[in-house]
């Protein structure tokens, strides 16, 4: 096995890390920054964007990018664009194919292996949709771990000292509480908690409104359907939204935003953090519940908790560390990076995994517990949920119960396995179903039936329902609830390989387009530079390969495939190159 990389695959940013020697480090983009957005963009010319470059074409192109998608993963959403479509899995590989990339290119090896983190409270279908990403983008994924874990194994490593911990998370577009606890070489997770729809594009969201507010308070005009309009305004809050969190006012500046029959509009305003606050305390206060959801389910008193980490860029706000501080009654301790922590947690555990630690490290030594974040129940009579693993259980665990039959000769029964924490199955997830049949003939209550739940490592559900008379067994394993089926992650792979081809095809194009237009460029300025002391033949000369270059140019969409174009392309440059290299020869 080969390195083993550690992705934090974000809501607004992602990040990756990978082990050097015995200690995690976090990989330079080929951009030059140490995260990632979470941002891909479609170009109608079927070329794909993801990162920065997406990020900036999000404001001139906003139908067809994609902004926060792990809000999606595990949902029936598909994005339509360009007569393509493409599901969450689908747009997350186009991110983690760029972080494979990037690590690539900075390690200087092939990476095919990977441990990607996912927010404590994902469900099974969300865990199991970022697995599949992984796959469409050429990765193995070694394991899913959960981002607050991840933080505190980074953490852990620093500290070995046995506490209890609280990982609050603030990021992009998800909220974690997650209780931790050190000990004698093992991280275990006591109890998780969060929000799956909240995060700093709440408060940009809220400050961009505020804006759009003043802006139709002064010029009358309403932007807040206008996409374009409105994705600069959220561009502007959330620089703001920063700027605050280090100073106590900050101004807004939105050059020829709207137009007006007078003509374009311009806005400026001072803006505090006083109203930033205001405009935000519901978000802050929305953190507190599951902060003591967590402590609750877990037993533990807030006495107890020895640090207070915080993770995720929107813990930078300073109402978030002033809340924190005032629930937990103590200082919020900031000791890692909030924004790599994660995913170095993530390298170090990939290390581990890979075999890549020295044997008896501190970091090898640390054993991974980690939780089942929901509770996991079968169907009875009446729709009740038995549950037979409760949440926060540590996996890996195997959980057995006795059932029996409700009616008198029920020759079979039917095992719904049910995510979730209502007492009625209709209002938890159902994860999958299977038939025990073959039960032997006897009264209602008699038959022993025996169902085993088993989760792996990675959080995967494994049931089997046994007829104690029989011996009779069946199982399933709940692998494929992603919404996709393994087809649909086969075709989805072989999309994603070609476009590989097709990026690199439609660079090569771009790049021969721009090389031939500088080339047309530079003979039309010698032609002017020479026009008198160039002879009529060599002038004509000159010019005919111009007009042949120009033509080519514009016929470059008529050939079958980019790369038959790009061909084409830089093949007539070769005449009107080596007449210039002649004449400056001379
Ligand atoms: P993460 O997903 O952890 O990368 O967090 C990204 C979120 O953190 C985004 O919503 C950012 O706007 C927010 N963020 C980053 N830096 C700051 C800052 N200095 N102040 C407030 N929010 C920030």
């Amino acid at each position: 096995m080969g390195r083993v990389i550690g992705i934090d695959l974000g809501t607004t940013n992602s990040c990756v890390a990978v082990l050097e020697g015995d200690s995690a480090t976090v990989i330079t983009n080929r951009e030059g920054y140490r995260t990632t957005p979470s941002v891909v963009s479609f170009h109608k010319d079927g070329k794909v964007e993801t990162g920065a470059a997406a990020k900036r074409q999000g404001a001139l192109n906003p139908e067809r990018t994609s902004f926060s998608i792990k809000r999606k993963m595990g949902s029936d959403y598909r994005m339509k664009v360009g007569g393509r479509t493409y599901s969450p899995q689908e747009i997350s590989a186009f991110i983690l194919r760029k972080l494979k990339k990037d690590a690539e290119e900075f390690t200087g090896e092939s990476i095919t292996d990977a441990v990607i983190t996912v927010p404590a409270y994902f469900s099974d279908s969300q865990r199991q949709a970022t697995k599949d990403a992984g796959r469409i983008a050429g990765l193995n994924v070694l394991r899913i771990i959960n981002e607050p874990t991840a933080a505190a194994l980074a953490y852990g490593l620093d500290n070995a000292q046995p506490q209890k911990i609280l990982v609050y998370d603030l990021g992009g577009g998800t909220f974690d509480v997650s209780l931790i606890e050190i000990g004698e070489g093992v991280i275990e997770v006591l109890a998780t908690s969060g929000d799956n729809y909240l995060g700093g594009d709440d408060f940009d969201e809220r400050v961009a409104d505020f804006i759009a507010d003043n802006i139709k308070k002064q010029y009358g005009i309403n932007l807040k359907k206008d996409v374009v309009a409105m994705h600069r305004i959220k561009e502007e809050a959330e620089r703001v939204k920063k700027e605050l969190s280090s100073a106590m006012s900050a101004n807004v500046n939105l050059p020829f935003i709207a137009k007006t029959k007078e003509g374009p509009v311009s806005f400026e305003m001072e803006f505090t953090r006083n109203e930033f606050d205001r405009l935000t305390k519901d978000l802050v206060d929305r953190t507190i519940i599951p902060v003591e959801n967590a402590l609750n389910d877990a037993g533990v008193k807030k006495e107890e908790i020895s640090k207070v980490i915080l993770v995720g860029g929107s813990t930078r706000i300073p109402a978030v560390q002033d809340k924190i501080r005032s629930i937990m009654g103590k200082e919020p301790s900031r000791s890692l990076n909030p924004d790599e922590c994660v995913a170095l947690g993530a390298a170090v555990q990939g290390g581990k995994l890979g075999g890549m630690l020295y044997p008896g490290s501190p970091a090898d030594q640390i054993v991974l517990m980690d939780v089942t974040p929901l509770s996991l129940s079968i169907e009875t009579v009446g729709g009740i949920s038995s549950v037979l693993i409760e949440r926060n259980t540590t996996i890996p665990t195997r959980q057995s119960k006795i059932f029996t039959t409700a009616m008198n000769f029920q020759p079979a029964v039917d095992v719904r396995v049910f995510q979730g924490e209502r007492r009625f199955t209709k209002d938890n997830k159902l994860l999958g179903n299977f038939r025990l049949s073959g039960i032997k003939r006897a009264p209602a209550g008699v038959p022993q039936i025996e169902v085993t739940f088993d989760i792996d490592a990675n959080g995967i559900v494994n049931v089997s329902a046994k007829d104690l008379g029989t011996g009779n067994e069946q199982s399933i394993t709940i692998t494929s609830s992603s919404n996709l089926s393994e087809d649909e992650i086969q075709k989805a792979i072989w999309k994603a390989r070609a476009f590989e081809n097709e990026d690199g095809e439609k660079f090569n194009l771009t790049d021969e387009k721009r090389k031939a237009e500088g080339l047309v460029k530079r003979a039309e300025a010698l032609l002017i530079e020479h026009k008198d002391d160039w002879d009529k033949s060599r002038k004509k000369e000159i010019k005919d390969e111009i007009g042949r270059l120009k033509r080519t140019l514009f016929k470059h969409k008529l050939f079958r495939n980019s790369e038959e174009a790009a061909s084409n392309v830089r093949s007539s440059q070769q005449g009107l190159k080596a007449l210039l290299e002649s004449h400056k020869k001379e």
